[in-house]
């Protein structure tokens, strides 16, 4: 893949200093009108497209997407087989004393027909040897020179039947499913030990702002430490990436020939975060570094609160996103948007609105825009967390929900019905 910051979208020239800071006075003095929440979503998802599929072995599966339904390529399991150490003998076999006629292991494999009065002992997971069998424990027999007697009686037929769990044919993972450890054992069980799956993703996180010092570092005043960084590496996880994260200098031209370094990491990039400068002040450049990247801007800003100013890009299959300095802003739009892009990169369905009951009254001022509101989903019950402003820094350390508030909406009472987004990691296709 070529690099793309020094060219830009295609026939595009690069911008001038002038021109930008031009764009930037425009953009102040005319801000293109803010798309809604639900428009803002639907974009993302309409426009954000799964990347090409890989096949990897299951070792490297875990947290991927599978880009192909997997079905049982034969019953499963393929033969009758004995769930204890004990006795074949046919179902409704009324004999009283039964001879011993031959052992099966585990790994044995010795089809015969039983007849009558005849048993074969066999161990924990023995395939038996035809079809129409019981097990009787070893517990519940008295055995005497090669041959028993059943002294408890049992009405269980301790045995797992061909084709039990999924009969040959049978859908084991659908397309598009997460997959787990339970489901990469389903997938090793029958043999699809290179399963086709979304690629790990490449995200390059650049945060701007002169203020910012790494966290481990003392603030002078005027300072404040990093966070979004952490916060980001850390909402990335669910999905298997190789994340690429540094500061950039608060100044365009110093910005840009930083950026220019960095062309092996863009050309590689699926997705691109910068955290800050995404609003329209005189040294918000978030917008225009995008477009020099080759990104086109869909929009950039969203009728909501927090996370108004919040600018998406695509380019092809690569997505790009100018995230609102803030963290509290940072951790909405991750969930709202961010999440959808990654979802649809990776093949997966998008997190979706739920439905939930206020498990205490959400006494929020009138806001005219749209607002997601943090907040604690505990049991059934969701309890908004107080916040004040986007700048808030104690309030998502607790929040693992986002409640939807409609723009005017009065106080509401404990018990009322309303949507939230997940923000715990828990988004549908893990919980399956
Ligand atoms: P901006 O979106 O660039 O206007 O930034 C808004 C505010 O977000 C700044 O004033 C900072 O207080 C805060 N901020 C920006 N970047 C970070 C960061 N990496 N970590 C923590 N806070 C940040
Ligand atoms: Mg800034």
């Amino acid at each position: 893949m070529k690099a793309t910051f020094a060219t830009g979208a295609p026939g595009q020239q690069p911008y001038s200093e002038m021109e930008t800071q031009r764009n930037n006075l425009a953009a102040a003095e005319h801000p293109p009108a803010p798309c809604s929440l639900k428009e803002a979503m639907a974009a993302i998802q309409r426009l954000c497209e799964p990347l090409v599929a890989e096949r990897v072995p299951l070792e490297t599966a875990l947290g991927r997407v599978l880009r192909e339904s997997v079905c049982a390529p034969e019953d499963i399991p393929a033969c009758d087989r004995s769930t204890r150490d004990g006795y074949a003998i046919l179902q409704h076999d009324p004999a009283q004393v039964f001879q011993v006629v031959d052992t099966l292991y585990a790994a044995d494999w010795k089809p015969r027909q039983l007849k009558p009065g005849e048993a074969v002992r066999v161990a924990t997971g023995a395939a038996l040897p035809c079809a129409g069998l019981r097990v009787v424990m070893q517990e519940n027999v008295a055995t005497q020179d090669g041959s028993f007697r059943i002294v408890t009686p049992e009405t269980a037929l301790n045995r797992r039947q061909r084709g039990e769990d999924v009969p040959a044919g049978g859908l084991l993972v659908p397309l598009g499913t997460r997959l787990n450890a339970g489901k990469l054992a389903l997938l090793a069980t029958v043999g699809c030990v290179q399963p086709r799956v979304n690629p790990r993703l490449c995200v390059v996180h650049l945060t701007t702002g002169d203020e910012v010092v790494p966290p481990e570092q003392t603030p002078l005043p005027g300072q404040i430490r990093d966070s979004n960084s952490i916060l980001i590496r850390s909402l990335l996880q669910p999905w298997p990436c190789d994340i690429f994260q540094t500061h950039l200098p608060e100044d365009f031209a110093l910005a840009k020939t930083a950026c220019e370094k960095l062309s092996a990491e863009f050309a590689r990039a699926d997705m691109v975060l910068i955290s800050g400068g995404a609003s329209v002040g005189e040294k918000d450049f978030t917008s225009q570094l995008l477009t020099r990247l080759g990104f086109t801007i869909h929009f950039s800003q969203v009728n909501l609160r927090p996370g108004k100013p919040l600018i998406f890009g695509t380019q092809g299959r690569r997505v790009a996103f100018g995230l609102p300095g803030n963290p509290l802003s940072h951790f909405v739009c991750f969930h709202f948007a961010v999440a959808i892009a990654l979802a649809r990169l990776a093949g997966e369905a998008p997190p979706q609105f739920w439905r939930g009951r206020l498990a205490a009254p959400l006494t929020a001022a009138l806001c005219p825009r749209e607002t997601l509101w943090p907040a604690r989903r505990e049991g059934a019950g969701l309890l908004p967390l107080p916040w004040s402003s986007s700048g808030d820094v104690t309030c998502f350390a607790a929040a693992n929900a986002l409640l939807r508030v409609p723009a005017n909406t009065p106080p509401l009472p404990a018990g009322t019905e309303v949507d939230f987004l997940p923000a715990d990691f828990q988004l549908p296709s893990i919980l399956t």
